[in-house]
């Protein structure tokens, strides 16, 4: 078995462990491949293994891979900050974005959805509190944007997603994870029909499933460290 099967495997196991201590179906979680920085060949490796869904942070390298793999029947989903000038490839090439952080963007990729193609599968980014990055709307801002995404006619809005700070306590780590969650009630509760919360990565997965993630994140874990130089 390939060092990326081995890992796969014990990232599963991970989940289905969580999942239990959370009383949860461990099916209810999806595993999204986070695939940025490291060749073709470690997404083939992991696509062999039976890994489905692969996660991108940049277009250009995210169209690549997806466009060498379009036989392989694998989901792509964008899940970087996205610019308003490179929404065409996106809505192009990949199955989901999961970092819609305004308006500007989603009317962009509705427009640019290829017609012979299913709906973009989409998910607001929110930046709840201690977030690491500047991406994603204000919590307060969260309902509205999504009543506004979830009306346009080439996307289908799936759900929330948000990048903590890293924390080393479970406490701290679940915090925002349960901020994040307490939101997609409130927007349930208002009348869209949002059935993913994207959160949870390498270091952090357990605490996202105890607070109901539905898709994890995870790089490291799979693929190593990543080597940006
Ligand atoms: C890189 C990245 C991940 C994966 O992070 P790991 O810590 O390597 O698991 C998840 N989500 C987003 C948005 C990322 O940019």
């Amino acid at each position: 078995m390939s060092a990326i099967a081995t890992n796969l495997q014990a990232v599963q196991t991970r989940i289905s462990t969580a999942a239990r201590a959370a009383g949860r179906p461990p099916e209810s979680i999806a595993l999204l491949a986070v695939s940025k920085t490291w060749p073709l060949a470690s997404v083939i490796d992991a696509a062999t293994a039976g890994q489905r869904a692969f996660g991108e942070n940049y277009v250009q390298e995210g169209v690549d891979k997806a466009s060498a793999t379009v036989d392989r029947n694998l989901d792509w989903h964008f899940i970087g900050p996205l610019q308003s000038n490179k929404t065409r490839p996106v809505a192009e090439h990949f199955a989901w974005v999961h970092s819609i952080d305004r308006l500007k963007i989603a009317e962009r990729l509705s427009a640019q959805r290829p017609a012979d193609l299913p709906p973009l599968q989409v998910c607001v980014q929110v930046n709840v509190s201690g977030e690491a990055s500047k991406s994603g709307c204000h919590p307060d801002e969260a309902l509205a944007l999504c009543q506004a995404v979830a009306a346009l006619p080439r996307l289908t809005l799936r759900g929330l997603m948000a990048i903590p700070e890293p924390a080393d306590d479970e406490a701290g780590q679940r915090a925002p994870f349960r901020q994040l969650r307490e939101i997609f009630e409130t927007i349930r509760a208002a009348g869209l029909p949002l059935d993913t919360l994207s959160m949870g990565m390498s270091h952090d997965l357990e605490a996202a499933i105890a607070e109901g993630a539905t898709i994890v994140r995870i790089g490291t874990a799979i693929f190593g460290e990543r080597n940006y130089a």
